[in-house]
Parts: C-alpha cells; structure tokens; sequence
C-alpha cells in the first residue's frame, strides 16, 4: 500500500505532463476550518490611525442603496493598492519567479523500491547460502531503508522536511556499497555481490543528488497545523514577516451586510489586447504570463498593465463566509510599481469559455514553461460590471501590502473538468491553494455599482 503511494507521488513529481490523482478527495470551502481564520485575526492589531495612514482608498458611498435580495450566486471581492515602498520587494505573486529548483525526485520514490530490493535480497540470499550473516545484512539494511523511505514520504506529505531520513538513506547505501565492494573484490563474485555493490553505489549517488537538489519543492505550503503553513508563513522568513504582523492582509471576507455601496468609484472599463503569452507550473498554482503588451485597466487615474493570471481553488475572497470553487486573479502593475488585481471567483457550471481553449496546456505544462502564442486576456470576460474594492495584499509570501483589490461581483462559471485539471498538475499539497481569510482591521470595503 506504502509503495503504491510511494510511486503514485513519484509519478506526479516527476512528470508534469500527466495528469495526478483523479480521485484526490475535492475539498472546497471546507478546506479551512472556522476554528482557524478565527485564530488568524486574533493575532493582529487592530490599530485604526496606523491603517488611515496606509491607505489611500476613500470613495463616498451611497446609503440609500441596499443589497437585500442580491442574489446568492453573485459574489463580491475586491483587493486594491497604494503606493507603497514594500512593493518593491520581490514579489512572487506578480513575478516570473519559480519555487527554488528542487531535485525532480524524491528519496523515497527509489528508496522504497531500494530497500525492499536489499531485505528480498538477503532473504533470497540466506535460503541459497544458508549464511546468518547475508540474512541480518538483508533484514537490518533493507528494513532500515524501508522505514526511512516510509518516514520521509509520511514527513514529506505533511509539508515537513525529510531531510535527515534522506540522510540516513544515504549512509546505508555508503555503507552497503562498502560491504559489497569488500565481499567482491574477496570472491571476484560478479553476482550478487558485484550487481549489489553497483546498485548500492547507484543509489549513494542518488541520495546525493536529493540532498544536494534540496528536498523541498517550495517555501511555503497550504497545509493548515504544518511547520510550513499559512499560519507560519510570517514565521519562515524574514522577509516574509509581514504574513504574520500585517493589517492590510488578504483574502478576506466580505459581510454584504457592511460593505459600503458607492457609485463614486471609477468604473472598471478594461482595455485588453491580444498578446503572446506562456502557461507556467509555479508549483504552488498554475500561471498564464503575458510577456508582450496585454493592455490595461485604470483605477482612479492610473494605468496598471496586464501582467499574469493565475487560478487558485478554492476561492480565497468570501462572501458572507461563503467561498467559491476557484478564484482568477489577474495581477497588473503600474509604471512606478504598484499592483492591482482583479479577482474573478467562479462556481462549478457550464465550461469556462476562456479555460476550454487553456486546458489542454495546462495539462501538459511544467515549470519550464510552454509558449502558447496570442492570447487574449479579453476572453477572461471582464467588463464594466459592479465590484468589490479593499486594499490588501498579496496572498503567498511574501504578502507585500498596497495591493489594490478588485473582486467582481458576479461569479463565472468553471465546469468540475476544467477546475480539477487546474488542481491536478500544482505539486502535491497545493491542490487547495488558497490562503484564510485574514481580519480586516477597519478597512472600508466598497461595493462599485
Ligand atoms: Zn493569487
């Protein structure tokens, strides 16, 4: 059982361009427990004259205009920017930058097979020589590497580094591979003990290509109670602090019940173009980057181009505690460095139009890259329609803040195909990519209509 899901977390570690686990249990707004985001928001201060002076965002708002009877399918989240010196940080979330290079491999996906080649070994080995001592080599080694395959694989799905088990493997491949060439060069025997001696030096190699590679895919996962989840993002690094000590933190939620409705904010009227573009496998989700000039959209006054778009499922926004089945955030920057996104949620429904002519590519993507000629992010379907605006931040590491938020209002629909295609090639752990919603802290949240 172990060996098969061993093999079947080799398979999609190491071939991109298959697709995973098709019967990976779908979590969608269940993914983060209440218990959770509640103990997000207690961390944070709540501090209002710091937030004044961090925002820019004041739209006069009409309280005459009501959102009883909105229907349940419309949805609103918003994500908005200011200037702010933070942003030029290296930000993952808008940048072409990948999860750090990591083996293609992992220990266990040959350490499994490995060890159970060694305790088969010796087993075969006691019944044919009747040696005492081909036996405990065959039982310690092979049951030893066995469990450290095992170890790691467990520790590795958790989001943990498997490090010292990969480690350990590689000590006892060193020293099998010293026993071996010992045994050969007494009794020139090419089978087994030459075919052993081999293999072990093999497998010494490996290992050590692991540990160099590094065994970690990524920095950060979605793991909530893991070392490396969303509630120890601000702890992983240094620069990432903000992910823990931040007021302007996104997602968030929206209470249609206090959102503020206004028709004072500028309308979203997007000037997109066609431009040549490439779908990338960050890992952690998966991106569409436009590298010519894709257009633009203008927030109170300022051009911000069209950079990337990327999907995370499910959504990251919620309305009234409600999430959606997956969440498009177009990601765009102005002249001088700031970052808008637009945030498109979807629900499960007739086919995305946009999605059915990119599904094809994003099954057979990986982290290289595949250049897809033209694409026309107008196809994404967003137009002059009514939103939700706040600002807040990025929603991986490091969650630089001043991130203008638009979230529209009314939700698209994704067939259950196209969302699990979009799941199914990010790395294992990131099938559910999206972050808790985080507090508040008094922002004002606008409704555009
Ligand atoms: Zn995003």
């Amino acid at each position: 059982m172990s060996l098969a899901i061993s093999q079947l977390s080799c398979f999609s570690s190491i071939n991109r361009r298959l697709v995973k686990f098709h019967n990976r249990p779908l979590q969608l707004c269940s993914t983060f427990p209440l218990k959770v985001i509640a103990m997000n928001n207690d961390g944070l201060s709540t501090d209002g004259s710091s937030l004044e002076s961090r925002t820019t965002l004041s739209y006069a708002t009409d309280s005459s205009k009501s959102l009883n009877g909105t229907s349940s399918n419309s949805y609103s989240a918003p994500e908005e920017d200011v200037t702010r010196n933070e942003i030029n940080e290296p930000v993952q979330e808008n940048s072409s930058s990948q999860p750090k290079k990591a083996a293609k491999i992992h220990d266990f996906c040959l350490g499994i097979p490995f060890g159970g080649l060694v305790f088969t070994g010796g087993l075969i080995g006691f019944i044919f020589s009747r040696n005492p001592a081909t036996l405990s080599t065959g039982v310690l080694f092979g049951g030893a590497l066995l469990a450290l395959s095992a170890i790691s694989m467990k520790v590795w799905r958790q989001g943990k580094t498997s490090f010292p088990f990969i480690l350990g493997q590689a000590v006892l491949a060193a020293v099998l591979l010293w026993k071996n060439s010992r045994t050969f060069s007494l009794t020139g025997k090419l089978f087994p003990t030459g075919i052993f001696a081999a293999i072990s030096a093999a497998m010494f190699c490996f290992y050590s290509y692991v540990i160099l590679s590094g065994d970690d895919e990524s920095k950060f996962t979605y793991l909530l109670g893991t070392t490396e989840g969303p509630e120890n993002w601000g702890t992983l690094k240094p620069e990432w602090k903000l992910c823990e000590t931040g007021i302007f933190q996104s997602p968030v939620n929206f209470r249609n019940k206090t959102v503020k409705i206004t028709n004072r904010i500028q309308h979203l009227k997007p000037n997109y173009k066609s431009a040549p573009a490439m779908i990338i496998n960050r890992g952690h989700d998966i991106k569409l980057q436009w590298e010519g000039d894709a257009g633009c959209i203008n927030i109170d006054g300022t051009e911000f181009k069209l950079q990337q778009c990327h999907w995370h499922t499910p959504s990251e926004h919620k309305v009234d505690g409600k999430c959606f089945a997956m969440e498009a955030h177009m990601v765009h920057r102005s002249a001088d460095g700031r970052i808008a996104v637009v945030a498109i949620p979807f629900k499960i429904g007739a086919p995305n139009p946009f999605l059915d002519g990119l599904i094809h590519n994003v099954k057979m993507v990986d982290d290289n890259g595949l250049k897809l000629g033209m694409v026309s992010p107008q196809q994404l379907g967003v137009n002059d329609e009514p939103f939700y605006r706040y600002i807040g931040s990025l929603t991986v590491p490091p969650c630089t803040e001043g991130i203008v938020w638009t979230v529209l209002y009314q939700a698209r629909t994704v067939s259950l195909e196209q969302m699990m295609a979009l799941r199914n090639v990010v790395h294992d752990g990131f099938e559910a990519n999206a972050r808790p919603v985080q507090g508040l802290h008094k922002r004002p949240v606008y409704l555009a209509m």
